[in-house]
Order: structure tokens, then C-alpha cells, then sequence
């Protein structure tokens, strides 16, 4: 970490997808900013809310009440604005113009590298929270949103399985991840789903033919979780080319969609969200920047923005192991 002035005016914004628990992240920011004195502002939809300059100043009463919403008060966006390098220097007028002189963003690996840019352009400290319901960034073993999505989704596939199971069923679950299988798997293991299909691991049809073929007869119903990333298509696509070749089972899909994103977070993602706001703020304060602060086997780390964005979040291989074994 190189000498500079510790920053008295911070900027929190949240970015890329909505993810329960952002809120709860986003009050931890501004509490801890005013418990040290420091100014905090809040920018309203994302990237895109600091080039159009919609800032506003908050105070410890302004997060009251928000810890145990989904979504985010901040409003969130995607903003192709900020690609450029004209967006981002238009940001930096805004944060100028506001005397913010700090950046806490709460989103994905994509905010981050629009983060990492504007740091190195700007000099402008930053430091990153993971608030992504895919948990797809490497270094921490959660992101803010993705118990609480993975309980959602399990909640749907337990109701889905009462349903299955009393018509002999063979049902098709689509969740979310376009790059990561990870809601799909851990949904997977806790719904007791018999098989899953995800973007890291491309099976093909006919491997699952044979995995289906393989289950026990007797089960009177047979779930199948595709993420919606998935090689061969989503749930839908998956089912018309599985109804093609094995006839079996009476096939229906199920398409969970954004209901996924919505809800209060479980006490998993505020305990984060609050754990990693408040270490966002005190990192900025020791001198940190460019850097993502997450948790791994129970710790707070700090992963620099640049190794962050050079890696990806393997899909855990014990989980994918013992899913097979436990759907005989
Ligand atoms: P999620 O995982 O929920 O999709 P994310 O943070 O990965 O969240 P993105 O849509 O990839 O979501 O990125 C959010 C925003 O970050 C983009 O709309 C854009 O403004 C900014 N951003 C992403 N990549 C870059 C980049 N390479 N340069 C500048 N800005 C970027």
C-alpha cells in the first residue's frame, strides 16, 4: 500500500445485477463511514448515477430499516457510458464536484473491472464488495445474495418435487447462472435433485440419457437442474432434445427466473454484507484500494482487483462428486 492522505468523503454505489444483501452492505458502508467521521454519499444507479451525477449525501438514519430488504435502495445499472474512457472521465468530474475522494462499489466481476479501470485512469481508491447472487468471483467462498437465491431456488425444487413425485415426473429446473454453475449445484445437493446441468462442465444429452437410464426405476419422480448458461441450451431446450430420444417420464419445465433475485437475505448474506461493508470502509482508511474484500475459511481477505479478473470460480469438485453418488 503507497502513502496518500486517508479519504474523508466516500462514494458507495451498487452495480451489475441486484443481489439480496446489497442493502445490508450498503448501510454497514454508510455507518461505518459516520462512525469514523467520514462523509458518505450514496450514487443512484450504479456507474451510470455518477456520470449523471445522481448523488445524495447520507446519514446513519438513511440506512435505518434496509438491512433486511432485497434489492437495493441504491438502484442499480448496467452502463455502457462508463466503458468509455469520456463516461469515466465524466464520473470523476461528478465525484470531484461532490468532493467524494473514495469509491466503494457493491456488484460483480464486471463492476470490478470497470472499477480497476477507473482506479488506474483516476487514482481514485476503490475497494470492491461481492455482491453478485452468482457467486462466481474467485478468493471468497461467498458472494452477498447467493445463500439467499440458493435458498430460493431450493424452496422452488422442494415444491417442484411434491408435484413430480405424486405424477411420475421428470422435471426440468432452470436456474440462474449464465457462467457459473454454482446456485445450480448447491441447489442441486441441498433439493436432493438427481442430476445437474451447468456451464462448467459441458455433458451433452447423451450423458445424461445414460444418467437417466441408470436411475433407480422406481423413483417416482426425477429432477434435473439446468443452469440457464448451460452448453445445450436452457431447461426448455434441454427437455425438448432429452423428450426426443427417451420417453419415459412425463417431462414438464420449470423456469424459476428472477423470483430467484427478490426476497429478505438470509442471515448468511447480512452477517457478510455487514462483515465486509465494514471492512471496506476501514480498508480504504489503512491506505487500500483496487482491491475486492471478501471471506475465505472464516477470514476476511483482500484480493487485488487484477488477480481477481485473471481467474475464475471453479465449481467446487467435492459437491459435483458426491451429487452422483447421492442420487441413486
Ligand atoms: P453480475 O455478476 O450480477 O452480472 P457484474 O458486476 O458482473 O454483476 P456487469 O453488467 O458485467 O455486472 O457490469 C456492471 C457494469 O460495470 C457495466 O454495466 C459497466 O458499466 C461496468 N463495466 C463492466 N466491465 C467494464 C469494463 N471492462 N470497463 C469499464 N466498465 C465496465
Amino acid at each position: 500500500m503507497s502513502f496518500r492522505p486517508a479519504p474523508a468523503h466516500i462514494g458507495v454505489l451498487t452495480s451489475g445485477g441486484d443481489a439480496p444483501g446489497m442493502n445490508a452492505a450498503i448501510r454497514a458502508v454508510v455507518r461505518t463511514a459516520r462512525f469514523n467521521n467520514l462523509e458518505v454519499s450514496g450514487i443512484y444507479g450504479g456507474y451510470e448515477g455518477l456520470i449523471k451525477n445522481e448523488v445524495r449525501k447520507l446519514n446513519v438514519r438513511d440506512v435505518s430499516n434496509i438491512i433486511q430488504r432485497g434489492g437495493t435502495m441504491l438502484r442499480s445499472a448496467r452502463s455502457a457510458a462508463f466503458r468509455t474512457t469520456e463516461g469515466r472521465t465524466v464520473a470523476k468530474a461528478t465525484m470531484d464536484r461532490h468532493g467524494m475522494d473514495a469509491l466503494i462499489v457493491i456488484g460483480g466481476d464486471g463492476s470490478f473491472a470497470g472499477a480497476a479501470i477507473f482506479q488506474a485512469e483516476h487514482g481514485i481508491p476503490v475497494i470492491g464488495i461481492p455482491g453478485t447472487i452468482d457467486n462466481d468471483l474467485p478468493g471468497t467462498d461467498a458472494t452477498i445474495g447467493f445463500d439467499t437465491a440458493t435458498n430460493t431456488a431450493m424452496e422452488a425444487v422442494d415444491r417442484i418435487r411434491d408435484t413430480a413425485s405424486s405424477h411420475d415426473r421428470l422435471f426440468f429446473v432452470e436456474v440462474m447462472g449464465r457462467t457459473c454453475g454454482a446456485i445450480a449445484l448447491h441447489c442441486g445437493i441441498a433439493a436432493g435433485a438427481e442430476y445437474i446441468m451447468v456451464p462448467e462442465r459441458p455433458q451433452g444429452i447423451d450423458e445424461l440419457i445414460t444418467a437417466l437410464e441408470n436411475t433407480e426405476r422406481s423413483k417416482s419422480s426425477v429432477i434435473v437442474i439446468v443452469a440457464e448458461g448451460d452448453e445445450e441450451g436452457g431447461a426448455y431446450e434441454v427437455a425438448r432434445k432429452v423428450k426426443a430420444r427417451y420417453d419415459h417420464y412425463d417431462t414438464r419445465v420449470s423456469v424459476l427466473g428472477h423470483v430467484q433475485r427478490g426476497g429478505n437475505p438470509s442471515v448468511a448474506d447480512r452477517v457478510l454484507a455487514s462483515l465486509t461493508g465494514v471492512a471496506a470502509v476501514e480498508r480504504l482508511l489503512s491506505g487500500g484500494s483496487a482491491e475486492m474484500v471478501g471471506q475465505a475459511n472464516g477470514k476476511l481477505v483482500f484480493i487485488p482487483f487484477r488477480s481477481l479478473l485473471d481467474q475464475s470460480q471453479a465449481l467446487d469438485g467435492e459437491l459435483l462428486r458426491i451429487l452422483g453418488i447421492l442420487s441413486i
